[in-house]
């Protein structure tokens, strides 16, 4: 799917028959957002605000979570930024949300699901995020990780509008979510795709697990059908869908991504230019094509050859 030609980025996403695809980043700090905006994203696809506060103890107050996310906002007035709400739990424990030790905690009380029991913590969340936005100039989004059913994710939705924020979504990273795309594109203004823990879900592998990596390929086919169902459910409703995992930044993937639907993908600041030059020299037929043939192959390298071969 397109060449590897030596074409460069001009820091617009948009393939060569003029489709869009935005190509953004995603950030934990002001060093990630500075980089990233240097390095020419269009805005911002996920914000990982729990990276701000790994080390606190105590909840920051409004004030000082408006400022922490005013930081990593101010290079992108104008520009869309995604900010999620704490993912914290499994690989990213947050002192001062005192978990409850539990036996499984990549399938505990994690993500969004924090916020059930203690809902004021992401409601003044979600003021500090109203505030940076305002300080800032930055066309801010919020975003809930984790989310499982639909029932969730209006949940959250509710709590962000009468926050006065203007756009909410949520994370598609749960397998029951990505088969339940429908229900949750009703009730939400845009999904986006969490593949590194939508492939951990999936195959019952954990993502930190070297002896299962083998299962956590972005380019395993049983992964490639369920993206495609969430591809297909957005442009049959008109909602958004991005893509945040790593397999937004494989330049190949990008394109297979682009063919299901999609209409974002957000990476680290280093694969942005690699990304954004190899959509650059492909079309949406081609990306379809390559999407086809990716998501009907029995494994990942066959998929990779099959997403090669359309041009
Ligand atoms: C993901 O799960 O793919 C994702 C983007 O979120 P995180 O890596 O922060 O869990
Ligand atoms: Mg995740």
């Amino acid at each position: 799917a397109g060449n590897t030609g030596k074409s460069t980025w001009n820091g617009v996403g948009i393939l060569r028959d003029g489709h869009r695809v935005k190509v953004l980043g995603n950030v934990g700090s002001p060093a990630d957002a500075a980089a990233a905006a240097a390095a020419g994203a269009e805005g911002v696809g996920l914000f990982r605000t729990e990276f701000c506060f790994l080390s606190a103890t105590e909840e920051p107050t409004v004030e000082e979570q408006r400022k922490a996310y005013a930081a990593v906002l101010a290079p992108f007035a104008g520009k869309p930024v995604v900010v999620r709400t704490l993912d914290a739990g499994a690989d990213k424990p947050l002192a001062f949300l005192d978990p409850e030790p539990e036996p499984n905690p990549a399938l505990g009380v994690r993500g969004v699901r924090v916020a059930f029991d203690q809902p004021e913590i992401i409601d003044r969340q979600l003021e500090a995020i109203a505030l940076a936005a305002k300080d800032t100039g930055a066309d801010v989004s919020v975003m809930a990780p984790m989310v499982a059913t639909a029932a969730e994710a209006a949940w959250f939705v509710k709590r962000a509008r009468a926050a006065g924020i203007a756009r909410a979504g949520v994370m598609i990273e749960i397998p029951a979510a990505a088969l339940t795309a429908r229900e949750i594109a009703a009730v939400v203004d845009f999904v986006s795709l969490g593949t590194n823990d939508l492939a951990q879900y999936l195959f019952a592998a954990d993502r930190q697990l070297g002896a299962v990596a083998a299962l956590n390929d972005p380019w395993q086919p049983a992964l490639l059908r369920l993206i495609k169902l969430v591809g297909e459910v957005g442009v049959a409703t008109g909602t958004p869908v991005g893509v945040c995992g790593e397999a937004a930044a494989d330049p190949l993937l990008a394109c297979v991504l682009t063919g299901m639907g999609v209409t974002s993908l957000s990476m680290n600041h280093t694969a942005l230019a690699t990304v954004g030059a190899r959509l650059a020299s492909t079309s949406l037929d081609v990306c379809q094509l390559a999407a086809r043939g990716a998501v009907g192959a029995h494994d990942p390298a066959s998929a990779k050859i099959a997403a090669r071969a359309p041009h």
